[in-house]
């Protein structure tokens, strides 16, 4: 990490290519090393302070897909894999929560901000998991959860089926979109813009017969235009990746989620929960932002591919 730090901190412009791989580099180490290195440091100083108590407002949890015994992934390279999280670890974390009596609760119920100790609970992207693992044990748990779906993928292998997302939606969860394709909404133009926020949103509404009122950004990119489209497309909230706790002042169309990861040990989950040791996620998107402001999403993400293999 200072060596990361150490790096930036030399990088004033975008000058040469070798500048431009050891940011990516740097970008995609911090990534790598994201909530192991969040325990180490943050038990420092920083949360000295806070221990044992909520440090204020509330985490929003983001999942993907949840990695069921027998059931092959969607994908298989790093940097997807990364992102899914094995069925047990998942059930230790939400007994974990139910022990501490905190609740899982949906975006619409966690940006009420009332008296009760709480995550908000998201999955991301729609994949059949959320059906086929999450939904019976957050149902059981009495624990409520936002499934962001992504419009486009419904039906498509290893995706929800329509009657799945029906059942999510008559088991009481909150369905919100996660756009049409999972395009990078701050590479598009008006009318795909368009199509990713409103479009996708109508879809739902026909599907499931009611409103869709919260959206989340894919690859968490957004920007001031996203917000203003996602506002005009008539959703209430919106979602990123950035691993903050929201507070009541926080702006509902810039709520922060953190990731949980494969690699997210139960102890740092914990810690995540109660808003401590962030920074270091923090640290990391700053400087994976840095990467793709430089190099633009998609050759960011071919060079991330590239070095997550490599490692
Ligand atoms: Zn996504």
């Amino acid at each position: 990490m200072p060596l990361t730090l150490g790096i930036t901190k030399e990088l004033p412009e975008p000058a040469n290519s070798e500048r431009l791989r050891i940011l990516i580099g740097a970008s995609v180490y911090t990534e790598h090393v994201g909530f192991a290195s969040a325990a180490i440091y943050s038990s420092r100083a920083t949360d000295s302070k806070q221990k044992g108590r909520c440090m204020g407002g509330t985490v929003f949890l983001m999942y993907h897909e949840i990695e069921a015994p027998g059931r092959e992934l969607m994908r298989k390279e790093p940097g997807y894999v990364r992102y899914v999280v094995r069925e047990q670890d998942f059930r230790a974390q939400m007994g974990g929560l139910e022990e501490a009596a905190w609740k899982g609760m949906s975006v619409g119920e966690a940006v009420g901000f009332g008296p009760q100790k709480g995550v908000g609970i998201t999955f991301d992207d729609g994949c059949e998991t959320d059906r086929m693992v999450a939904a019976d044990l957050l149902s059981r748990l009495g624990f409520g959860a936002t499934f962001y779906v992504t419009v486009g993928f419904l039906g498509k292998a290893g995706r929800l089926k329509v009657q799945q997302l029906r059942e999510l939606d008559s088991l009481g969860f909150e369905i919100g979109c996660h756009s049409m394709t999972h395009a990078y909404l701050t590479d598009l133009g008006e009318a795909d813009l368009r199509r990713e926020t409103g479009e996708a949103k109508a879809k739902l509404e026909d599907l499931l017969g009611r409103r869709i009122e919260h959206f989340s950004c894919p690859g968490g990119r957004y920007d001031q235009r996203v917000i203003e489209q996602v506002k005009e497309a008539g959703y209430s909230t919106m979602c990123n990746s950035r691993s903050h706790s929201n507070q009541p002042t926080t702006s509902i169309y810039a709520l922060g989620r953190v990731p949980v990861l494969r690699e997210t040990t139960l102890s740092s989950f914990q810690r995540s929960c109660r808003g401590q040791g962030l920074w270091a996620a923090q640290l990391g998107a700053a400087l994976r932002n840095g990467g793709k402001q430089v190099l633009g999403n998609a050759a960011y993400d071919k060079m991330r591919q590239m070095m997550l293999r490599n490692r």
